[in-house]
């Protein structure tokens, strides 16, 4: 039955920047599907969401660090293993944004959105991906890259730099890992409502030139990628491998 190789019961997830927005709803979706799910965050406690997950009767875990710091990675994947046994699904959705003119652009802020949105996700993925290898049952990692893995964007040269960086690590690590039966892909989201987009939201020009320009007519919101990211998790993206799928009610389609 098709519908099997969406089923992803007894599996063990870990999401970054999963207390709120699009960590938040990948983590439930996963967690619907019948996933345990590891939760991460930084700044906020992912409580909401492990209530959700528990509600629906599948394991939740905090997990917390600044992926910032070199070793956090480690450490979230360290806990993580000592709670669920494996690991068979990684989300790599944390990321951060800081807006400056490029000749403005800070040494501080260029370091921290690439350490955050970049080599963050390299360091979990490294991880993650040697103990796939070694326990030989395959996975799945799915990062979550932008609009600005394929355009440029205004004053955003660090966060266009890393989710493009983003893109290719996702087609590099496939490369090497597809053959072992891990699937490494991404989700590029087009506008989607959560704190990372308030301030454009606000912005009545801003909003208003973003509308005209996406055929769907609305702003995503974070559910909208939860099909997406199910079907990068579960066996019926078995034979997808590098790819990068966006979900953006067609922005690039325009
Ligand atoms: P969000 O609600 O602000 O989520 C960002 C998440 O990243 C938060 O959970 C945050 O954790 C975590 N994070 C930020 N800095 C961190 C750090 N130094 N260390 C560890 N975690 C950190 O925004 P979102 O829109 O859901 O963003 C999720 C992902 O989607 C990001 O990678 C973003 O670039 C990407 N994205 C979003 C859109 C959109 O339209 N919303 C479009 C394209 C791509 P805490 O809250 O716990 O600090």
């Amino acid at each position: 039955m098709i519908l099997d190789r969406f089923r992803i019961e007894g599996k063990k997830a870990l999401v970054t920047g999963a207390a709120a927005g699009l960590g938040q709803a990948i983590a439930i979706a996963l967690a619907e599907a019948g996933a345990d799910v590891a939760c991460h965050g930084n700044t906020r406690t992912p409580d909401a969401t492990c209530e959700q997950i528990e509600e629906l009767g599948s394991r939740a875990l905090t997990v917390t660090g600044d992926l910032a710091e070199r070793d956090t990675p480690r450490l979230i994947f360290g806990e993580t293993l000592a709670a669920f046994g494996t690991l068979d699904i990684l989300v790599n959705n944390a990321g951060t944004i800081r807006r400056a003119p490029a000749v403005e652009y800070s040494e501080e802020d260029w370091t921290h959105v690439l350490e955050v949105n970049l080599s963050s996700v390299f360091r979990l993925s490294q991880l993650v991906g040697r103990h796939m290898l070694e326990h030989g049952q395959g996975g799945k990692i799915i990062n979550i890259a932008s609009l600005l893995s394929f355009q440029g964007g205004i004053n955003v040269a660090a966060y266009t730099a890393a989710k493009s960086g983003v893109a290719g690590l996702t087609r590099a690590l496939a490369n090497e890992w597809a053959r072992h039966r891990i699937n490494v892909n991404a989700i590029a989201p087009g506008y989607i409502r959560t704190d990372n987009t308030v301030a454009l939201q606000r912005d009545e020009t801003r909003n208003r030139q973003i509308l005209e320009r996406i055929p769907a007519g609305r702003w995503g919101d974070p559910v909208d990628l939860a099909g997406a990211a199910l079907f990068l998790a579960s066996p019926a993206s078995d034979y997808l491998h590098g790819h990068v799928l966006v979900v953006d009610g067609g922005w690039m389609g325009r």
